[in-house]
């Protein structure tokens, strides 16, 4: 038990689901605590909302600054986190500085994962952050510009995409891309018929994470939707122009149905298939990495070797690790351990709660599942709009979010 006359330093880095829903906690702590948020990012990034930045939304629907976050007393610190002092309780900063801590939370998210397939990181796109979903749609308003001037053919082959990776993100996406280079083409006097948008996943199904029947009524309204989708096809290599990919499928004698590698061409390729836990909490000696390669935790969320070293979000080797929900659901927990380690009370096993899903296809569609339960069509897209709203306004002021609503 650390001496509760004393502030009590809790240090937190990262200023992301996790992060953010420590620091909301312990801010309302009646225990005296000195605290400190660490980010390289000023803002908070709202990821499950980025694909709609490559079709044209504003990064303030995406994204919130942390002051408008972070209550006054907590110290908000934009630097980034390079290494961990263990025995002398303190973390290194990129810009020299050390922070001391009695507890400290890490919670660094993820980064985009290529496994190592030939050109992919180098010639596909990507829209894992807000700049570079930013990005993309530039490049993509760009592209139906430079289409005015292409020959029918040229044109038919930069404006097809393909997106490799039928989890959430891609499908996310792929509901929607069709439909707005359609407007944009039209606008620019571009025949629609030349936008093509293919999906495509190493896996028998999109979205494998939910029950097969919610899986199906998915790829039918991705179907509706125009987009054409590629499930078994395993990406091999990536050049510019160019997907080559191991096609899975079998024919009717269970033989494969291509044996030889299949080359794809489009325009544009979008990367979504893999995300791994950030490469910083490598800087942390003597971790050891779950078969899902997460930080191996305690049953209380800390370093099994360390107790005051919580690792949160993404980066904690637990049952439902790789959802926002599940970050924000350990924040609140890892908050609430805190205070109880500091009050000599005994902390309780953490307990891994089962996400809900609510993927949006499209505009007014989505699907709801959670367990067995499954729900589609517009009541689910509206849960969706709810659920987003909800998080917002528990972490920042209404003005703020009524002001975001406005842009
Ligand atoms: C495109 C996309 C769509 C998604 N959609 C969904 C969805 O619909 N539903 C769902 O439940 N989950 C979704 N997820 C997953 C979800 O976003 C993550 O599980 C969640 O963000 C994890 O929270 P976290 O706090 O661990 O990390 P993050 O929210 O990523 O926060 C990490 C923070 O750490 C900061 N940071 C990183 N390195 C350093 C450093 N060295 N020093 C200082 N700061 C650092 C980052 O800037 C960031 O602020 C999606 C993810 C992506 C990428």
């Amino acid at each position: 038990m650390i001496d509760s006359s004393k502030r009590t330093k809790v240090v937190v880095v990262g200023g992301g689901f996790a992060g953010i829903e420590v620091i909301r906690h312990l801010a309302k702590s009646s225990l005296p605590l000195d605290i400190t948020l660490i980010s390289n990012n000023p803002f908070f990034q709202y990821y499950p909302s980025l694909y709609r930045l490559v079709v044209g939304a504003t990064v303030n629907h995406v994204s919130i600054p942390l002051t408008a976050i972070v209550p006054k007393h907590v110290n908000l610190n934009i630097d980034t986190y390079t290494g961990i002092d263990q025995t002398r309780q303190c973390i290194i900063l990129k810009s020299g500085a050390e922070i001391s801590y009695d507890y400290l939370v890490m919670a660094l998210g993820s980064e985009p994962n290529y496994f190592g397939i030939d050109g992919m990181e180098t010639h596909s796109k990507s829209f894992l952050s807000i700049d570079k979903a930013v990005a993309l749609n530039t490049y993509f308003l760009d592209l139906i510009t430079q289409a005015k001037t292409m020959s029918k053919e040229e044109a038919a082959m930069k404006l097809h995409t393909i997106i490799v990776g039928a989890g959430p993100s891609g499908v996310e996406l792929a509901g929607v891309l069709g439909t707005y280079l359609v407007q944009q083409a039209k606008k620019q006097g571009i025949d629609p018929a030349l936008i093509k948008v293919d999906l495509l996943d190493s896996g028998a199904r999109v979205l494998p994470a939910i029950p097969e029947k919610a899986s199906a009524l998915v790829a039918a309204q991705l179907q509706k939707k125009g987009v054409t989708l590629y499930t078994n096809y395993g990406v091999n290599a990536c050049d510019e122009h160019c997907v080559i990919a191991a096609d899975k499928n079998l024919d009717a004698g269970g033989k494969p149905k291509n044996s030889e590698p299949v080359h794809m061409e489009a325009g544009t390729i979008i990367w979504t298939a893999g995300t791994k836990i950030s490469t910083a909490f490598n800087t942390i000696p003597n971790i050891t990495m779950t078969d899902r390669k997460r930080v191996q935790v305690s049953s209380t969320l800390t370093l099994p070797s360390d107790d005051k070293i919580f690792i949160a979000g993404d980066g904690s080797g637990t049952l439902y690790s790789g959802l926002a929900q599940t970050a924000i659901d350990q924040g609140k927990y890892i908050a609430r351990a805190i205070e109880q380690k500091i009050a000599g009370k005994v902390v309780n096993p953490y307990i891994p709660q089962p996400g809900i899903f609510v993927i949006p296809v499209g505009k007014g569609w989505a699907i709801l599942n959670k367990k067995q339960f499954v729900s589609s069509g517009h009541a689910a897209w509206l849960i969706r709009i709810l659920v987003d709203g909800n998080y917002f306004l528990s972490i920042t002021s209404p003005q703020h979010v009524l002001n975001m609503l406005k842009n």
